[in-house]
């Protein structure tokens, strides 16, 4: 009987999957800062409001300018033109900065913002490792060039202290909670894809039947499991019957429909707590955790005449499919290869005899 992984049969399906996700992970990214964009332009149409109405007419126009560049960041990120998106947000983060720290003083806490640009960039899909370095880099130089020239210096409006520290406890509140977003985002995106990574690690993506390094481990830890608890582990290996024909009559998408289907009969034909795997090309192992011989073989004739009633519709045709099985039980103290050769042997002779049967193991053997 063939052994090879389904795996190595169907390549192309899981190449094309890394890329789907990284996809994913830059969509995800761009819808954030689409909302990041839009609450930056509803929290400076605020302050402008807010330094209007003290008099500080300067700062409201500064306000007005920054709307307008988030404003402007959101309709470009809409419009899939990312960079230029990303140029303005600088502009406005660096500038907003600069300018409020200047005229309203270095305990405005607006220089808090730049701390933000760090995480965003590095999260970004936007350039290489060492541009992202480079730009964190200069975030940096520049939070230090502010704190150096104008920490010290007199602010060209004098707020009322109150308002003053209002303004600095507000200023730090959305940093800690824009920092904690992104982390929770970051961790979120992570959690996902670790996921991903453990379906696609255990999964045929032909079939979405677990493959065979997923029942491999299913089947050892049932092993170890009756070893505490003695308990009958029973295995049905089957093959479908003339499966080249198959292929040959109505080509390998024709081929493909036919496994597909076959695989959603054996799922639907057992119970919750059994297994279905892809062993091979056209090999499944259906494993039968808690049962007896006898049970077993009643699960593996349902699955027979299941499929027996199926038809199958490749390529405008009803194929009729059969498939032969081998059944075994894993004896008290024996590793799976073992009984599983044994159902390998049950099925090798259910084919000599005709195909579309089930053999049992050979006892005594
Ligand atoms: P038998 O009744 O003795 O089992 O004959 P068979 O034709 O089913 O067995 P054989 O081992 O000669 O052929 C199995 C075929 O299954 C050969 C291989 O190309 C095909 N196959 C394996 N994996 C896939 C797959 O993922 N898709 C398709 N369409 N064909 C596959
Ligand atoms: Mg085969
Ligand atoms: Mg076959």
């Amino acid at each position: 009987m063939t052994h090879d992984l389904p795996g190595d049969v169907v390549p192309h399906r899981a190449a094309s999957e890394p890329s789907e996700r990284s996809k994913n992970t830059s969509r995800v990214f761009w819808q954030l800062m689409m909302k990041v964009c839009l609450v930056a332009a509803l929290t400076h149409a605020v302050f402008g409001v807010l330094f209007y109405a003290l008099g500080a007419w300067m700062l409201a126009w500064v306000n007005v300018g920054s709307v307008t560049l988030f404003l402007a960041s959101y309709g470009l990120i809409r419009q899939r033109r990312n960079q230029m998106a990303v140029v303005l947000v600088f502009v406005e983060i660096f500038g907003h900065a600069a300018l409020a720290v200047h005229m309203i003083g270095w305990d405005s806490g607006f220089h808090y913002y730049l701390l933000l640009v760090a995480p965003v960039v590095i999260m970004s899909n936007l350039s290489k490792t060492s541009h992202k370095l480079l730009m964190t880099s200069s975030v940096c130089a520049f939070y230090m060039l502010l704190d150096a020239t104008v920490r010290a210096s007199a602010p060209l409006h004098t707020l009322h202290p109150g308002v003053l520290n209002a303004l600095r406890y507000f200023n730090i509140l959305v940093t800690f909670g824009l920092l904690t977003y992104l982390a929770m985002l970051y961790l979120g995106m992570i959690k996902k894809a670790e996921k991903q990574l453990l379906v696609m690690a255990s999964t045929d993506p032909l079939t979405k039947l677990n493959n065979r390094r997923r029942v491999t481990e299913i089947i050892e830890y049932e092993i170890t499991r009756s070893k505490r608890m003695p308990r009958t582990l029973c295995f049905v290996l089957g093959d479908i019957d003339h499966f080249k024909a198959i292929n040959d009559r109505h080509g390998h998408e024709g081929g493909d429909q036919v496994l597909i289907e076959v695989s959603q009969a054996l799922r639907a034909a057992v119970r919750e707590q059994d297994s279905v795997g892809r062993w091979g090309g056209e090999e499944f192992l259906v494993v039968l955790p808690n049962t007896e011989l006898d049970g077993a073989e009643l699960v593996a004739e349902r699955i027979r005449n299941a499929l027996g009633e199926m038809q199958v519709m490749a390529g405008g045709e009803a194929v009729a499919v059969t498939m032969t099985l081998g059944l075994s039980s894993c004896r008290e103290g024996e590793n799976m290869e073992a009984a599983i050769a044994r159902a390998d042997e049950a099925l090798y002779r259910g084919k000599a005899a005709g195909r579309n049967r089930l053999e049992l193991e050979q006892r005594g053997v």
